[in-house]
């Protein structure tokens, strides 16, 4: 199984991605997570990432690349994984189409259908910039916070038309309590 998680920050997709990656013992892979791990650690590529995400900016591709791929080939994620905050915009969608498609000994292999399902989850402006406002993490303050989401609509955002189109979409609104999309996530990924 292997799923990603979509949606602007607020919506709930660290908690939701940790509970279905629990319920099918597949890794929660969270790049934020990483990155803040790196930037704790005070490793090179934690110094280069910090000023980015203190921004709200993305970190530039050249860095998460090379993090993503090498966390993806970890022996726990051989069998599956749930990516949450990854991919951030077009070139990183394709970077993971690409991924999967070099996998099976070098034989392309399709990644269309229900091989990799995305999870559009969803939730108005007002409703993520109080969770995350409650939630306070050290870039979330109010101006980052809208910052971030404005990053998420300029870059992230087009990746709900991407893998529309490539039938890999389902949606989950995240406006709903915590209990209940996760009811609606177990359905969506039974389907
Ligand atoms: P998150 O925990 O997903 O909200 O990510 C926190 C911050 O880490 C973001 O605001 C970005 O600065 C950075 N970040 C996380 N994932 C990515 C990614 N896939 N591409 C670029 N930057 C990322």
């Amino acid at each position: 199984m292997r799923m990603i998680f979509l949606g602007p920050p607020g919506a709930g997709k660290g908690t939701q991605a940790a509970r279905v990656a629990e319920m099918f013992q597949i890794p929660h892979i969270s790049t934020g997570d990483i990155l803040r791990h790196h930037v704790a650690e005070q490793t090179p590529l934690g110094q280069q990432a910090k000023t980015y995400m203190d921004q709200g900016d993305l970190v530039p591709d050249e860095l998460i690349l090379d993090m993503v791929r090498h966390r993806l080939e970890q022996a726990d994620a051989h069998r599956g994984w749930i990516l949450d905050g990854f991919p951030r915009n077009v070139a990183q969608a394709l970077f993971v189409e690409q991924l999967l498609s070099s996998m099976v000994n070098g034989i392309p292999q399709s990644i269309q259908g229900t091989d990799l399902q995305v999870i559009n989850l969803d939730a108005p402006d007002d409703v993520v910039v109080k969770r995350l406002l409650a939630r306070g993490r050290k870039d979330d303050t109010e101006e980052t916070i809208r910052h971030r989401l404005q990053v998420y609509r300029e870059q992230t955002a087009p990746l709900i038309e991407f893998y529309h189109n490539r039938d890999q979409l389902s949606y989950v609104n995240g406006s709903l309590s915590m209990d209940e999309v996760t009811v609606q996530l177990k359905q969506a990924v039974a389907v």
